[in-house]
């Protein structure tokens, strides 16, 4: 992708762990990657369609001074979400913080932290078989829009289901939303049980009634095997309760293990 790059930009501010560097101050210089498209800017010449490195470099500066971290990991990670969430065009950053005069009492050069973070495609499914079934999902689709870091960008329809995995009770009603977020994964599967936890969501019978469940299907390319985390999930493949909604939003999107579209898997499984 093309970058826009910012180097060596110096900040008074206020930043420690010891209580004098709080109240004293020292430099620090900022280096920031800014990771768009700047093909449209690049053809017409306008500013609008780029990323103003003017302002990124005040905002940076200003949100420098008026906070105060003890760490510059702290200064990188909560500076990178702000400027990510502050200009739309901003897809990635690659963020440098360097302190030069750190209190260490030996003769470096300068010390720094360097991380690189963005916006992330995911796609979640949902499916209540309890109460008020729209009203949960509904809740879930509007609970994302509020997180911070997420961005809900389409929702397919919802539809009714019969219920899967032999256990007797009411039929489901599904669907499926496409995410933008800065959460990573397992930061996006807390947040998805919190909702579901809200929803009255409780776990007593595996594959049994629920008021709501919320599903990570896919993350990016990213391939997951842990203990509480596996991406792609692991029978996204063979529901067609969760195909034919992820279809209807993402038919061209391709299934990182197995390669083939949503649009193709869903053919196979419902006949
Ligand atoms: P299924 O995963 O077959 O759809 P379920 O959704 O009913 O079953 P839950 O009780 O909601 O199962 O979740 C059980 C555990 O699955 C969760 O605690 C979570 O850690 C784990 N899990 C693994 N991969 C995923 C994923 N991709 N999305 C959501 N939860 C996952
Ligand atoms: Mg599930
Ligand atoms: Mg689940």
């Amino acid at each position: 992708m093309d970058k826009i790059i910012i180097k060596n930009l110096e900040v008074f501010a206020n930043h420690g762990v010891f209580p004098e560097e709080n109240v004293l101050g020292q430099k620090f210089v900022l280096s920031a990657v800014l990771f768009a498209d700047t093909r449209t800017a690049g053809m017409t010449d306008a500013l609008e369609y780029s990323i103003h490195y003017g302002e990124v470099s005040q905002y940076i500066t200003k949100f420098m001074q008026e906070h105060t971290f003890k760490l510059i990991e702290a200064a990188a990670e909560q500076l990178a979400q702000e400027l990510l969430l502050a200009f739309p065009r901003l897809q990635a950053i690659r963020l440098e913080v360097k302190k030069p005069w750190a209190p260490v009492g030996l003769p470096l050069e300068t010390v720094s932290v360097e991380i690189t973070r963005g916006w992330h495609t995911a796609y979640i499914a949902l499916g209540s078989n309890m109460g008020d079934k729209q009203a949960y999902l509904d809740g879930a689709v509007e609970a994302l829009r509020k997180t911070r870091g997420c961005r809900v960008e389409a929702v397919a329809d919802y539809i009714v289901t019969e219920p899967y995995g032999g256990v007797e009770q009411d039929d489901f009603l599904n669907g499926a939303l496409k995410l933008r977020t800065l959460l990573t994964p397992q930061e996006l599967l807390l947040r998805l049980n919190e909702i579901e936890a809200e929803a009255g969501r409780e776990r007593i019978v595996h594959w049994g009634p629920r008021t709501l469940d919320l599903d990570i299907l896919l993350y990016d390319d990213a391939v997951i095997d842990t203990e509480t985390l596996t991406v792609p999930h692991k029978e996204l493949h063979l529901r067609d309760f969760v195909l034919v909604p992820l279809a209807q939003i993402a038919p061209h999107v391709r299934h990182p293990l197995l390669g083939r579209t949503i649009e193709e898997l869903k053919m196979e499984v419902v006949r």
